[in-house]
């Protein structure tokens, strides 16, 4: 799908809900040209935004019926950190409650989409190098059901994450997002969940339903990350430790940052970033999100 008939698609979704038509309806009406998927990043924050309407999460379903349809999901998620890199491979992934302290509501969502072990493996083979395995153990995890939840409710789409060797450089991560661009071609949607920003211990919870809040240092590194973003800037993006003084505030741990590099290196010369959910939430967290198409 190329640029213009992304937009294209934004347009008429936008006109579709003026109208008040179903945006299925939509959906099953848009011819998909070429089947490129974009590469997408979302910034995932609470988990409560797998259930709450509210802007984010609303936005979720709006890229989801915006793009076309993937034959399978492939997501990386902030919250699956192993040592080497790992894809699931069950027939059934389980759908993974990995917090606490939130209403039983959240830990009674299940997510039953299917898994796809044919996948999976083809997945491994595009990872030469890397000595990546199979699993069977792991699931969805909470930073890929909160999303595709809302993005894809009948759970009809085969979904595989891959996980995070927290024990690699930026860089390792930044090259797995390369060599998984041809996933794109054939129709997967690869998924990166984590967030830009975010350092949990300086939540303000006291301006947490304050519109995009953040404390001086977040704003600067938010614009600093987008602005990198939109220069191609990938070099700076990958050490981003090198950026300023405020990343240590921001990036204190790169687990929800990584999954950006991924995005980024699926990225090709002809392609262009757009930005949405791009608001600062509880001062120290950043929702910005990016889609990544031609
Ligand atoms: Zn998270």
């Amino acid at each position: 799908m190329n640029r213009s008939s992304f937009l294209k698609l934004i347009i008429l979704q936008v006109a579709a809900m003026k109208a008040g038509n179903a945006l299925t309806k939509l959906h099953d009406e848009l011819t998909v040209q070429d089947m490129v998927m974009p590469a997408l990043f979302v910034g995932h924050g609470s988990p409560m935004n797998g259930i709450e309407n509210n802007e984010f999460s609303t936005a979720w379903e709006r890229m989801g019926v915006a793009i076309p349809k993937p034959a399978a999901i492939l997501v990386v998620s902030a919250h699956w950190l192993t040592r080497g890199t790992q894809i699931t491979a069950m027939e059934k992934p389980r759908t993974i409650h990995d917090f606490g302290g939130f209403p039983r509501e959240l830990f009674e969502v299940q997510y039953p989409a299917g898994g796809s072990p044919r996948m999976a493996s083809k997945v491994r083979e595009m990872l030469q190098g890397t000595n990546a395995g199979l699993d069977h153990e792991w699931g969805l995890d909470h930073g890929a059901w909160t999303i595709l939840r809302r993005m894809y409710p009948a759970a009809d789409i085969p979904v595989m994450q891959l996980s995070i060797d927290y024990y690699q450089p930026a860089e390792y991560h930044y090259n797995i997002g390369k060599q998984l661009a041809g996933l794109r071609k054939k129709g997967v949607l690869v998924l990166s969940s984590g967030n830009m920003i975010h350092n949990l211990g300086l939540i303000d919870f006291a301006n947490i339903d304050k519109p995009d809040y953040g404390y001086d240092w977040a704003r600067e590194m938010h614009l600093l990350l987008k602005e990198k973003i939109i220069a191609g800037d990938h070099r700076s993006l990958i050490d981003y430790e090198k950026l300023n003084k405020s990343v240590k505030l921001a990036i204190p741990t790169p687990d929800h940052y990584y999954p950006l590099l991924y995005t980024l290196g699926m990225q090709q010369k002809n392609e262009e970033p757009v930005f949405f959910n791009d608001k600062l939430f509880a001062g120290s967290l950043n929702m910005t999100s990016v889609i990544i198409s031609c």
